[in-house]
């Protein structure tokens, strides 16, 4: 089922993972944020895997029954098959959230293939047994996990008005700065044109030109397969309103979630992103 993953020290690194020491350099945000009480009973029925980039989580169709939460570092790339034509990236999801049965317990096929954008760890915790420990828990767990449901399907529906009226070096704008958000704002962002070219449905050449014009305006600098953002706030004007709008709804759902510009991972402080990406 999970193509590319091996597991990683299985269930003792649970606790550690979940908990509020070893979440904060290692884990996962949206994990840390239960009472203490709802991450332990979580922790029993951890496991958590490494991830190669590239590989494949889940495919469109497939009947998920588990939530994935990335780790510090790792992000995810969910994509929508379109027939015909290479998957399009709807979103990415990192630290600050997860992907797979978010929505609730019961199995239903994906609407989205799964892929590893930046390889690491994740933590993958059944359906069944996530959703009965929120359940269970007080309303405060329970309104986390609804308000970052309901902020993942606001930034979906922000998606599609984006495709539909942005230009693309304003997409292009957008996408780097999220990538970058969930990679802790000074590392470089692991893209190469044509991986930039399929996330944003555009051709590859429409891509080396909105490089050029980014490089241009000293925002951001590509070379060797990575982007290097020079100048945030370049970057930032160039976006379209939609990352801003993007940032808000997941800051919305609690302040701590989203990783703000000028922090760094501790993660990736201790592990350069070389390591994380080529490990697996
Ligand atoms: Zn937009």
């Amino acid at each position: 089922v999970l193509d590319g993953a091996r597991a990683h020290g299985g269930e003792p690194g649970a606790e550690k993972v979940l908990g509020e020491s070893g979440g904060a350099a290692a884990g996962n945000r949206l994990l840390s944020l239960p009472p203490e009480a709802v991450r332990e009973a979580l922790a029993r029925h951890v496991r958590i895997l490494v991830h190669a980039p590239g590989s494949t989580l889940f495919e469109a169709e497939d009947v998920v029954d588990t939530l994935v939460f990335p780790a510090e570092g790792t992000v995810l790339s969910l994509l929508v098959p379109t027939p015909g034509a290479k998957p399009v990236e709807s979103t990415m999801v990192g630290s600050e959230g997860a992907a797979g049965a978010v929505l609730g317990p019961i199995p239903v096929p994906a609407m989205v293939r799964c892929e590893v954008l930046v390889g690491g760890r994740a933590i993958h915790i059944p359906a069944s047994d996530f959703h009965a420990a929120i359940a269970s828990a007080p309303g405060v767990a329970r309104a986390l996990m609804a308000r970052y449901a309901a902020a993942l399907v606001g930034n979906l529906h922000q998606a599609v008005a984006c495709a539909a009226l942005h230009p693309v070096e304003a997409r292009a704008g957008r996408w780097i700065l999220s990538a970058q958000d969930r990679l802790g704002s000074r590392a470089a962002v692991p893209m190469t044109q044509e991986v930039l070219a399929d996330r944003l449905g555009v051709r590859r050449t429409t891509v080396t030109r909105v490089i050029a014009q980014l490089e241009a305006r000293g925002a951001i600098q590509h070379r060797r397969g990575r982007v290097h953002v020079l100048d945030r706030a370049a970057l930032e004007a160039t976006s379209c309103p939609c990352y801003a709008a993007q940032r808000r709804r997941l800051e919305a759902v609690h302040p701590d979630l989203y990783p703000r510009p000028g922090t760094e991972h501790p993660a990736l402080a201790a592990a350069p992103l070389d390591d994380l990406t080529n490990k697996a």
